[in-house]
């Protein structure tokens, strides 16, 4: 391990609803399985958030030193319309709409999402299992959920029992759901349903006969249930008890807390020690989602194609600005709140790359390094808590802005450990990009100054300069619009 920080990692874990102090299960291997997405449209800023939240999760691991197996699914198979187990399939629906075969949907959406993950410098999982490359283990872990008793046929799917397996374990752990609430505030079965009780789950769907994912079993042609396949996944490449399995915050019920009562079923444990949610993020106050068609596509941020924005903002910024806000906290994107990041991080960046610069001597600073140094693994050792590490930068950054115009004095050794630390912080930990924003920053400066001089010339009657001011702007794709007495303008 490269340093003692690494025992007071505190995490945040789901199932016991309080902060732990995180002792691996395996000295210094540390297993994380997130569920991945669904790859059946084009990830929403949303949905990368989530997977932005455990990046750091993971980077930071791997910085204390462990050796950490990221493994983080991707959905091709099973995952019905509603989270529901009637719904028709997310990737069948969405190839028969774009007349496409399903494995033309998942490829088309799993490009996508790797692209927007690498621009977003996330480090890619060690590894990336899929549903449809795991059909034989799904079907053994149906066959071992038959075999406990928690499971039944019925007219060629398979259901788990949820009454059943409730009367001697507890499921809802994570949700803290009960199932008599459940059962008192469900609908009756209609009649046409297999489940015995509503709140039973598919492991295995018989496939009618225009279902065109379709695999044999021993049950006949089917396909397996949303839920089973993370369970079938992370036992595989994890073991059957790993450190840390996570997902955004609404996959707690149904889907953990089934994946719970599934391994449970199987091998009488749950699967992981700890198990962390990564809260939403929401735009106009409401949940992004594609299916309110309240969403954000993350190439609409970095184009500024959006009439949400004024103009475009790189990854990096957009980063920078979910790291604001805990992982566990709500965040609102709005077109204000990426204009302050952006102006953060520049003067972040600004900061750092002044360190080469700042006069040093052998004197003893007038900053305490090695304080600032241990509060910034605090910050990280409590529950990765990102806004306060950004605290602790800006700290550092209000002495340094000093150092050269007056009375601060860096001791030279300081001044080597305050740029191994920004390093670590800004670029290892944080997945930064040491990226001039300044430039971005200038040119949205230079349209204001064209914009007044613009309207000066406007002022004085000079039409000829005003409009080869605005058709030459056009021209760059920037469109001015023009109200009263002010201009606006907007990159298309
Ligand atoms: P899906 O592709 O629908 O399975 O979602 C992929 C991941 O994105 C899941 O972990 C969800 O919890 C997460 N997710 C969906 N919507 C949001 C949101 N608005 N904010 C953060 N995470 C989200
Ligand atoms: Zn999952």
């Amino acid at each position: 391990m490269k340093s003692d920080f690494y025992k007071d990692l505190k995490i945040y874990n789901s199932l016991s609803g309080k902060k732990e102090i995180f002792v691996p299960i395996n000295k210094k291997n540390v297993g994380i399985y997130v569920c991945g997405p669904t790859v059946y449209n084009n990830a929403h800023l949303g949905n990368c958030r989530t997977y932005i939240s455990f990046d750091i999760i993971h980077r930071y691991i791997s910085h204390l030193g462990y050796k950490v197996r990221y493994v983080r699914n991707l959905t091709d198979v099973g995952h019905l319309e509603n989270d529901d187990d009637s719904g028709e399939d997310k990737i069948s629906k969405k190839a028969r709409i774009e007349k496409l075969e399903p494995m033309e949907i998942v490829q088309k959406y799993t490009l996508d999402f790797h692209t927007i993950m690498e621009k977003f410098n996330t480090t890619p999982p060690n590894i990336e299992p899929t549903a449809t490359g795991h059909i034989l283990e799904q079907i053994d872990s149906i066959n071992k959920i038959i075999a406990s008793g928690y499971a039944y046929e019925k007219n060629g799917s398979i259901y788990f029992d949820v009454k059943k397996f409730n009367k001697v374990n507890k499921y809802g752990k994570l949700s803290g759901r009960k199932i008599e609430d459940m059962m008192n505030s469900s609908r009756d079965l209609d009649g046409t349903s297999d489940k015995k009780n509503p709140q039973d789950f598919a492991l295995w769907k018989k496939a009618e006969k225009n279902h065109i994912m379709h695999w044999n079993s021993p049950w006949g042609k089917g396909f397996p249930g949303w839920h089973l396949e993370c369970t079938s996944m992370s036992k595989k490449y994890l073991g059957d008890f790993f450190d840390i399995h996570g997902g955004g915050m609404d996959l707690k019920f149904p889907h953990h807390d089934c994946e719970i009562a599934q391994s449970e079923a199987i091998d009488n444990q749950s699967p992981a020690k700890f198990w962390m949610h990564a809260n939403m993020l929401t735009l106009n106050g409401k949940k992004m989602s594609k299916s309110t068609d309240n969403f954000i596509l993350p190439n609409e941020i970095f184009t500024g194609k959006n009439n949400l924005l004024s103009k475009e903002f790189s990854p990096n910024v957009v980063k920078f600005f979910m790291y604001q806000a805990h992982y566990r906290n709500i965040l609102d994107l709005s077109n204000d709140a990426l204009i302050a990041s952006e102006k953060g991080l520049s003067k972040l960046i600004d900061g750092f790359n002044l360190i080469p610069n700042l006069n040093s001597n052998t004197k003893k600073s007038d900053f305490d390094v090695d304080n600032w140094i241990s509060n910034c693994y605090s910050r990280m050792n409590d529950d990765f808590n990102t806004p306060m590490l950004i605290a602790e930068l800006f700290e550092c950054i209000k002495f340094i802005n000093n150092v050269n115009i007056d009375t601060k004095n860096l001791n030279k050794k300081d001044k080597e450990k305050i740029k191994n630390t920004f390093e670590i912080f800004l670029f290892e930990i944080l997945g930064l990009i040491n990226e001039n924003i300044s430039n971005s920053e200038k040119s949205s400066d230079l349209i204001e100054l064209l914009i007044k001089i613009r309207n000066q010339a406007r002022a004085n009657k000079n039409f000829d300069l005003s409009d080869q001011i605005r058709d030459d702007l056009l021209r760059l794709g920037i469109q001015l619009n023009d109200e009263k007495n002010e201009s606006s303008y907007k990159l298309i």
